[in-house]
């Protein structure tokens, strides 16, 4: 088992700041990330609405993060959080690797892409059907026809993204108005590539090794087509990580953390920065935010509960 002073889950932008914040702080840390620094950012092409970078690519922002941490001393460790459990004035976090026996945890785990539950999803995923145009789209170049689903930032930024490959881009979205920022939708209607089916969802994904078409519902007419297409990026909404933690902290019924201000929870010592606490506005620089303030709420915290 492992000690330290705050034990931070998750090493997106919220959780690196967290670690930064912690580390300037003199604060013993240890960041748990099961898979790649960075989380959503680290699949995301460009950034251009972090302050101070007028464009930089998601992987290198987030290399820069996690370096900027390094440097003040926390800690790292690569393993799933199973759970956390007290122990007196502390808590357990319990890891698929070493556990870490903490004053004060951070749970910064973001959210995972949100499925469209139809049927054909699961069966072809990885074999068409994506969540990721960054890490996927090169696998499109020059395809007819890929089909984009939502109508959210997500969705309008990768639309544009994949006209870099595929000769024609199809964003269906359930509604007749996009939620995406206006700046994104500009670009959007102004791409010759994009062909926009709006009102309309997915019925089924179809194709026998890979994806060959989709079935869309007008859910206005009720008229049903199929649309030949190559590849399926799916970016209606997220959901929070949360899981590990139920019954613990207190939620939304969405699985969001409450938190206050402070980004504390209501269990004394655990706080929540990011993405997957309930919130008006998730980007990176409110996740960036959020992980410093739960970082100085958790320094003060343990001086106020440890001396
Ligand atoms: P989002 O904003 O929640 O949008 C999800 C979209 O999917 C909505 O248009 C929604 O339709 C649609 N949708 C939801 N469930 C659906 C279903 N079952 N079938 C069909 N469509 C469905 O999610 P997001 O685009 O992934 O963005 C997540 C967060 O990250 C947002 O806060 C966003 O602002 C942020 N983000 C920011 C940037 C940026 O700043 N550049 C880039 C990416 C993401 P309705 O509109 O009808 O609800």
């Amino acid at each position: 088992m492992k000690e330290c002073d705050v034990a931070i889950i998750g090493a997106g932008p919220a959780g690196l700041t967290a670690a930064l914040y912690c580390g300037r702080a003199k604060l013993q840390a240890v960041c748990v990330e099961k898979s790649v620094n960075g989380g959503q950012v680290a699949s995301t092409e460009e950034v251009e609405n972090y302050p101070g970078f007028m464009a930089i690519s998601g992987p290198s922002l987030a290399e820069k993060m996690a370096k900027q941490a390094e440097k003040f001393g926390v800690g790292q460790q690569r393993a799933t959080v199973q759970g956390i459990t007290p122990d007196g004035r502390y808590w357990l976090v319990r890891t698929t690797s070493e556990g870490i026996k903490a004053k004060a945890v951070i749970i910064a785990t973001g959210a995972e892409p949100r499925l469209l539950g139809c049927p054909g999803e699961s069966d072809l995923r990885g074999r068409g059907v994506s969540y990721c145009a960054v890490c996927d789209g090169a696998f499109y170049e020059d395809a007819d026809n890929v089909v984009v689903v939502g109508g959210g930032d997500s969705a309008v930024e990768e639309a544009v993204f994949l006209t870099k490959f595929a000769r024609c881009v199809t964003l269906i979205h359930r509604r007749d108005s996009l939620r995406a920022a206006k700046i994104l939708q500009d670009r959007l209607f102004g791409n010759q590539r994009v062909k926009v089916v709006w009102n309309s969802v997915i019925g089924s994904i179809n194709g026998r090794d890979m994806v060959e078409s989709v079935t869309v519902r007008n859910i206005r007419t009720g008229s049903v087509d199929t649309l030949p297409c190559e590849g399926v990026f799916v970016y209606v909404g997220m959901t929070p990580q949360t899981g590990f933690a139920g019954g613990l902290v207190a939620m939304d019924d969405n699985g969001y953390i409450i938190t206050d201000e402070t980004m504390a929870t209501n269990m004394p010592g655990i706080f929540a920065a990011g993405d997957n606490r309930v919130k008006g506005l998730r980007q990176i620089v409110t996740a960036a935010a959020d992980g410093a303030v739960a970082a100085f709420f958790a320094a003060r915290y343990i001086e106020e509960h440890f001396g």
